[in-house]
């Protein structure tokens, strides 16, 4: 059974004290600026070490919610694979993909919605709340559809057309804002403030963080239990990069790898907040987060502090791209791979491209490109084709 760790003040509480942040350091948290005592979940690393087999894995021992629990939707179990194609354009001896843009909703968000449904089963609770860019929301919608919830999402009216026809379809009930993704989160949390619910919004929810997190872990065992040297990592709230450095973290913490892999930080060039905070050391909202990328579109990332944290410990470091780049890589990839991803996700293919001449990364050592989601859910964002 797991424990939750301030990430802040490190105060430790047990699972059913608390529900989403520190209540020490959420004191005087108000939307627009980072979330502030986002929680993480502790396992006993010691019965992981004394139980966990490699020729019989058992996964859940890594898991912040019982298996009993878990909606019966398979997520997960992406295809990990090496492409020679892409990375040979620019040099590079050894890249790999993980397409999660397969994951049943079409991207890597299923993860974290499944963990938090799993959590709703557990608290027995019926409605879940969301602020979404757009997938969090296709994702929260499918999995309540397979599991007899309501999800109640709050999406920027401008999101691309295939993600709320999803949510429409699975039938969530949908709020459009008339604003931005930030105007959505600010509205979610007042509502569920409000009415009776759980909320999902992304790390304000800590499950949100280890559903996510399946994703190292399953680079890892497809990895034939090793940690790759590098993983490029679209980033947005900087949650999904917060998971796959828990990822690596539990498993070094039970004693199944020794070094973390460098964990590189892609952001769009206007969505940058998070890359700038690594590179300054202050933080500063994103005054205008326009980019084709919309799902890393974001002026407040929930996630900074944590993000920061991934990269700087895992010893990888940050990079921007443009829109331009983005969509270049966007068809060089699917042209040599086959493999059509979202423009977030082209993001991570953009900045490989970028480091070529760079002596951030060996051309020989091995580096994932985390492709978060497909390409068919934005075909508007597409332009030459
Ligand atoms: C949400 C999302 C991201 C960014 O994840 P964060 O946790 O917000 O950093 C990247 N790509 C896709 C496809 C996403 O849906
Ligand atoms: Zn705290």
């Amino acid at each position: 059974m797991i424990k939750y760790k301030c990430t802040l003040c490190s105060k430790e509480y047990k699972r059913d004290e608390v529900k989403y942040l520190c209540p020490d350091c959420s004191k005087d948290y108000k939307p627009g600026i980072p979330l502030k005592g986002v929680l993480e979940a502790v396992f006993n690393y010691e019965f992981i070490k004394k139980k966990f087999d490699k020729s019989n894995p058992d996964w859940n021992l890594f898991s912040a919610v019982e298996p009993e629990y878990f909606p019966k939707y398979p997520v997960g179990n992406t295809p990990f694979f090496k492409i020679d194609n892409y990375g040979k354009e620019f040099g590079f001896d050894n890249i790999w993909i993980k397409n999660d843009g397969l994951n049943p909703s079409g991207s890597l968000k299923d993860r974290a919605s499944f963990l938090v449904v799993a959590e709703a089963n557990r608290i027995k609770e019926k409605n879940i709340v969301t602020a979404s860019t757009g997938n969090a929301a296709s994702a929260l919608a499918a999995v309540c559809a397979s599991d007899n919830k309501k999800a109640i999402i709050f999406v920027p009216e401008s999101a691309p057309k295939a993600k709320l026809v999803q949510m429409y379809l699975y039938g969530a009930e949908v709020i459009k804002v008339k604003g931005t993704y930030d105007d959505a989160f600010r509205l979610s949390l007042e509502y569920t403030d409000k009415n009776p619910g759980l909320n999902r919004n992304t790390a304000y929810h800590p499950l949100t963080i280890e559903g996510k997190k399946t994703v190292g872990l399953e680079i890892f065992a497809q990895n034939n239990f090793k940690a790759p040297d590098v993983i490029l990592i679209p980033v947005g709230d900087g949650v999904i990069i917060s998971g796959v450095f828990k990822a690596f973290y539990d498993l070094k913490m039970s004693g199944l790898i020794e070094k973390l892999p460098r964990l590189v930080c892609v952001q769009a060039e206007k969505s940058n907040a998070i890359h700038n905070f690594i590179q300054t050391g202050v933080y500063k909202n994103a005054d205008n987060p326009k980019t084709v990328a919309d799902s890393i579109s974001v002026s407040v990332p929930s996630n900074a502090y944590m993000a920061k944290r991934a990269v700087e410990e895992s010893k990888g470091f940050s990079i921007t791209v443009s829109d331009e780049e983005i969509l270049t890589a966007q068809k060089l990839l699917a042209s040599k791979t086959g493999i059509f991803s979202e423009p977030s996700s082209s993001a991570a293919a953009a900045a490989l491209e970028k480091l070529k001449s760079s002596e951030l990364l060996d051309k020989k050592e091995q580096i994932v490109l985390l492709i978060t989601g497909n390409g068919l859910k934005d075909i508007e964002s597409v332009k030459d084709f």
